[in-house]
């Protein structure tokens, strides 16, 4: 048997109708066995999703003691869901129980995981399926991060190899006994830490979309679908703003080799895109896979002769962002030069001030300059380092457009170079170099 783990999310989720679009995936295949839930999200452009609403509730028990009346939209949601579905189990008082326990444990964290956990238990019940809760089996240490091995060894122990099951997607429980949450969109994350945990062949990722586009559909029209990836591939693209699939989820599964689908459970005919191991993967013969952007990063600039002699001058550059809390992204440097790539919501105008006179005190430059609203554009595939004049053609087509390109970063591994450019030029960009090596389509 080639056991799948499912995971769906908040679109597959956001009601009655998309939820038995669901069931009748997971039924036409006996190997989908574990199915891990979003919370409901949107289900027409403009209505909210239920994390959201219970973010709302969030800051309405901080205010009032209770959340009577944000809570009221998450009920109606469920409700409508349940009558839908002609469910017949008692929502009303698993509701009322979320509810209290909401205004007990008064932590926004536990507040927001419960859309997850609301949604697990209408589709267990939908699936005539065990629900297993996540805050019985993943795990946080002390520090914060995910416990992979206490998680792996409770997941592996609450599961039968048999018997289907549900996992609400998106939390688990601290080493103080209270619900955390991954970042937004972690439910990607529980999905892949379940496939790890019970040995899957394959962690299929059901979404509203046929996979990833080689970019942004809405830079440039209808892009190529991208058929498949390397791990490397997929976490260059989707750090960088693909955002399809939660970039922290390949870990736990990429240690196993266990491959990912990327699904669209409204066109579940299309073969989607498959994520693979280095080993698995056969390079499509495109030199680039895919293109991706984001905006609104910092740029500090520092000169100084003889930098490159300098030794130590990186560290104590880097220690001054480490001690202000600021993860750097990107590091360019050349002989007497080198530029800090950070992003620009880390840190308002008073920080960077600050973070400026700490590295003049530290390293005494010649010169320094601060580059705001850049943004930074990932052309990735790991046929670039095979092929002669890739570069070339990029910096070509940029400019052709008029495009002043600002940082250049080519990474150690040559499967992406990354560029900055303005923030209002990134459309044009990404669409010049999609152009230049995917044709116009
Ligand atoms: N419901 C959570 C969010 O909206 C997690 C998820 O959807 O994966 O971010």
């Amino acid at each position: 048997m080639a056991l799948k783990v499912c995971k769906f999310g908040g679109t597959s989720m956001a009601d009655g109708h998309t939820m038995t679009k669901v069931k009748n995936i997971v039924e036409s295949d006996p190997d989908r066995l574990y199915v891990v839930v979003s919370a409901p999200g949107k289900r027409f452009s403009g209505d909210t999703k239920v994390t959201d609403l219970l973010y709302k509730c969030y800051a309405e028990i901080m205010q009032h003691g209770d959340c009577k009346r944000a809570f009221a939209d998450v009920r109606k949601r469920f409700e409508g869901i349940v009558k839908e579905l002609n469910l017949d189990f008692d929502m009303a008082s698993v509701l009322d129980a979320t509810e209290r326990r909401m205004e007990e444990e008064r932590t926004e964290e536990f507040v927001a995981s419960r859309g997850e956990y609301l949604a697990a238990i209408v589709m267990s019940q939908l699936l005539g399926a065990k629900f297993i809760d996540a805050e019985d089996v993943i795990f946080f240490d002390e520090s914060g991060a995910f416990d992979d091995k206490k998680s792996y060894a409770a997941i592996a122990a609450a599961v039968d190899g048999k018997t289907r099951a549900v996992f609400p997607g998106f939390y688990g429980k601290g080493a103080d006994g209270k619900i955390k949450t991954f970042s937004r969109g972690g439910s990607d994350i529980s999905g892949a830490i379940v496939a790890r945990a019970v040995g899957a062949s394959v962690y299929e990722n059901w979404t509203d979309v046929s996979g990833f586009l080689a970019c942004d559909p809405r830079i440039v029209d209808s892009p190529k679908r991208i058929k498949t990836l390397s791990y490397k591939e997929l976490r260059e693209l989707s750090y960088m703003g693909a955002n399809v699939l939660h970039s922290e989820s390949i870990f736990p599964v990429r240690k196993a080799n266990i491959p990912i689908v990327i699904k669209n459970t409204f066109r579940p005919e299309d073969d989607g895109t498959s994520i693979l191991p280095i080993a698995r993967y056969k390079p499509s013969g495109n030199i680039v896979t895919g293109i991706a952007g984001k905006k609104n990063f910092t740029v500090i600039f520092i000169e100084k002769s003889h930098m490159n002699s300098e030794i130590g001058f990186v560290r104590k550059v880097l220690s001054v962002l480490e001690r202000y809390g600021i993860p750097v992204e990107h590091i360019p440097s050349g002989i007497d030069t080198m530029s800090v790539v950070v992003e620009s919501d880390r840190m308002d105008n008073f920080k960077l001030e600050q973070i400026l006179e700490s590295i003049k005190a530290e390293v005494e430059p010649d010169f320094m300059r601060v580059s705001e609203n850049i943004a930074l554009i990932a052309t990735v595939g790991h046929g670039m380092s095979s092929s002669v004049g890739t570069s070339a053609r990029l910096f070509k087509a940029l400019a052709d457009e008029g495009v002043n390109v600002k940082l250049i970063d080519q990474g150690s591994s040559e499967l992406n170079i990354i560029v900055g450019v303005r923030n209002d030029d990134m459309e044009k960009s990404i669409a010049a170099i999609y152009r230049e090596f995917f044709g116009n389509n």
